[in-house]
């Protein structure tokens, strides 16, 4: 790969010519025409936030370096931003008069309310630029080491970069457009947002069972993604169709392993709802992101729900109360051993020795209080817990 260092540029070159997509939140073109800025493997602008894009033109006013800047060269007379399209893009949206700044007395000030003098630094400023000429995969495997700088790519940018093309730009299309109103919906069930990928990596985990570098490697240069979108659809309506209630845990589960798990198990969906009622009205249910797959699964792995344990103090009483008892008696403290035959029949656990166990259990109603604690030697216990 052969790297060219340009300082000659100026912003004002730059910005010649900038065209940026309010819609798919993208900064497009540079450099009179001849600048991609963020070629489709790119994440989205994302520094529209007040604070890092006016940093950025802050910096540039007094005089600080913005830091190098890579293009990709493609041929003579084109090139792509590979390292710094979020900082080209907010100098492009800033002298297009898309945002402001605030003036030494606090007032927002757009480009074109600038100081003439200020408006000519910005526009002046020349920038450090690389020019880097390579093969694709010298390019993308080097474009993977500069970006840990910065906001470092995540895991779903990266594949995107890896395996750019008609499939990835599709599906960037549809799943990662923050302005597609479906994506309101998709945020019921799926944490994170559309343009960091969090909805398009989601679609591929599940329509791959978890192998997605496999399967964008595989469909790289498909020029469709109805894959993708129909088993998308398909779990999303599976979930709306089982459960009639949103609940703000149901966000981020794995919905494509329940899914596939349960999918061909029938439902009520009115019976589902109002355990799911029950259960979140429940004082003992630690773990309200289990319940789904808990009532999914015909509610008996209650390790799902981490219902709460009965606490040191409870614990040490129910002890004292059982080992006194039991001394008087001549058995053992521990009701299951004192009804045996053995050897145990008779013993005296150290409290180290014992679990507490919900006398009636808490799935039947049973309460995790002293009323309903008992302490049992801890072979008897978990003998009992695996009933
Ligand atoms: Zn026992």
């Amino acid at each position: 790969m052969k790297t060219t260092l340009r300082t000659d540029i100026t912003v004002r070159e730059i910005c010649k010519g900038f065209v940026y997509n309010e819609f798919e939140g993208k900064g497009l073109f540079g450099l009179s025409g001849t600048l991609t800025i963020q070629p489709e493997y790119q994440r989205n602008y994302i520094y529209a936030d007040g604070k890092r894009d006016v940093a950025v033109i802050e910096s540039v006013l007094k005089g600080y370096p913005l830091g190098l800047i890579y293009f990709n060269k493609i041929s003579d007379n084109k090139f792509e931003v590979l390292d710094g399209q979020q900082r080209i893009t907010s100098l492009g949206r800033y002298v297009t008069g898309k945002f402001a700044i605030q003036d030494e007395n606090g007032i927002p000030c757009k480009f074109f309310g600038l100081a003439e003098d200020l408006q000519q630094k910005i526009l002046e400023t020349r920038l450090l630029i690389y020019e880097c000429d390579g093969t694709e995969s010298e390019i993308k495997e080097w474009f993977r080491t500069i970006n840990i700088a910065g906001i470092p790519l995540n895991n779903q940018e990266l594949l995107n970069a890896v395996f750019s093309g008609p499939f990835v730009t599709l599906g960037k299309e549809k799943f990662s457009n923050s302005q597609n109103p479906l994506t309101q919906k998709w945020s019921a069930y799926i944490a994170g947002v559309a343009n960091r990928q969090d909805f398009w990596a989601c679609a591929l985990d599940w329509v791959s069972r978890g192998n997605v570098g496999d399967y964008m490697n595989t469909h790289r240069y498909d020029n469709n993604i109805a894959e993708v979108e129909t088993y998308f659809n398909t779990i999303l309506d599976w979930i709306s169709n089982v459960f009639e209630c949103v609940e703000s845990e149901m966000r981020g589960l794995e919905w494509g392993r329940l899914y596939e798990t349960y999918h061909k198990t029938p439902y009520n969906p009115t019976d589902v709802n109002e355990k799911v009622q029950e259960l979140y009205a429940d004082p003992y249910v630690k773990n309200r992101k289990g319940i789904f797959e808990y009532i999914l699964g015909g509610c008996k792995e209650t390790k799902l729900l981490e219902v709460r344990v009965f606490d040191e103090a409870t614990k040490k009483s129910v002890y004292k109360r059982q080992t006194t008892k039991a001394k008087e008696n001549g058995e053992s403290n521990c009701p299951l051993c004192a009804l045996g035959n053995d050897n145990n029949h008779t013993k005296i656990w150290e409290l180290k020795d014992m679990d507490a166990d919900h006398v009636t259990a808490w799935s039947k109603g049973g309460a995790t209080d002293i009323s309903n604690c008992q302490m049992l030697c801890k072979s008897h216990n978990r003998a009992k817990g695996n009933k």
